[in-house]
């Protein structure tokens, strides 16, 4: 097959466009391609500061590589979150990231989950028998968004691709999340202490991210963190891969079609946002879900510390007071 533009030899064809590219002409057309989508969200300008939140996987690295390559003001930020799994994941990762942040000249901010919570996620998840990504997400989220504020940053940008943003979509509509509906988009602007997030790489498929990072030699981690597998979205993804290989374009036509109803989901008022008593960042509660999660680890380290017999007694006027706040959602 031949390159559309130049007529070399092709090294990827994408069906969705009816467009089959070169290496030498694939990165004009993904950057063009990621810049049309910016400004049709009205995403962020060239004069704002943007964080990119990185994993040292293919996506994120190859939107921070892009959005430097289209001259955006755009820095990484790294969270460690202490995985070991096969091969030190976390350790890896963050190396992809470094290595990336050398190459393009750009700053890159690293915080550790073990410092800024007492503990990394599979500790995290053993004290407090929460599943590994609910206290990932929760923490990602909240280190994100702190982050931004404090190192005065406009926009936090996530290398969400389609094929993430489809199977998200798809589960929400198989469940019915109305609530997560609502706030499926990809940007969501500023509000109450919450920095504008953005998903600038929302229409490019995951075949096209990872070419974009072979193209540019961009080193990457290729493990999955191991607590993804097994995820129930990687078998939505699989039946989605199943509908787009029979009928070309239906996963974008899924998520455009969902953005012009999407107003339907719109909740009648969103619940108010008050700064958490001991942190300051936004929340719906007194005391915020992120610094919950941290008084509980705190306490379950202390409670590990003391005798058996102990623990027992505690552990049970613990329960008590827990069923006393079961209204109270996470
Ligand atoms: Fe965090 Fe789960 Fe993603 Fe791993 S798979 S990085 S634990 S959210
Ligand atoms: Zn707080």
């Amino acid at each position: 097959m031949k390159c559309r533009k130049c007529r070399e030899k092709a090294i990827i064809y994408m069906p969705e466009h009816r467009l089959a590219l070169c290496a030498a002409c694939y990165s004009p057309w993904f950057l063009d391609y990621t810049e049309r989508t910016i400004r049709k969200f009205r995403m962020f300008s060239r004069t704002d500061r943007i964080l990119v939140a990185v994993s040292g996987g293919k996506d994120s690295l190859s939107l921070w590589h892009a959005l430097n390559a289209l001259g955006y003001e755009a820095d990484g930020f790294y969270i460690d979150l202490g995985i070991v799994g096969r091969d030190g994941y976390s350790e890896q990762s963050k190396r992809r990231c470094q290595e990336l942040a050398e190459r393009i000249g750009r700053r890159l901010h690293i915080v550790r989950v073990a410092e800024q919570v007492g503990a990394p996620i599979p500790d995290i998840t053993d004290l407090t028998a929460r599943q590994a990504c609910s206290a990932c997400g929760l923490i990602k989220r909240y280190l994100m968004n702190r982050y931004a504020w404090e190192a005065d940053y406009d926009v936090i940008a996530t290398g969400h691709n389609l094929d993430d943003e489809v199977a998200v979509l798809f589960s929400n509509v198989l469940n019915w999340n109305r609530g997560y509906l609502a706030r499926q988009y990809p940007v969501l602007d500023e509000r109450e202490g919450l920095k504008k997030k953005v998903k600038p790489l929302v229409y490019a498929t995951e075949k096209q991210t990872t070419v974009y990072a072979l193209v540019n030699r961009i080193a990457y981690i290729r493990d999955e963190c191991p607590y993804a597998v097994g995820a129930t979205t990687l078998s939505y993804k699989a039946i989605l891969a199943q509908l787009e290989h029979q009928a070309p374009g239906t996963k974008r036509r899924f998520l455009d079609g969902f953005y012009q109803i999407r107003a339907l989901f719109a909740e009648p008022e969103a619940p108010e946002l008050i700064p958490c008593v001991r942190c300051g960042q936004p929340t719906t509660t007194e005391v915020c879900a992120y610094c919950r999660l941290i008084e509980h680890v705190q306490r379950r380290r202390g409670l590990l510390s003391l005798p058996a017999r102990e623990i027992e007694t505690l552990e049970g006027s613990e329960s008590a007071a827990d069923s006393a706040h079961a209204g109270i959602s996470s």
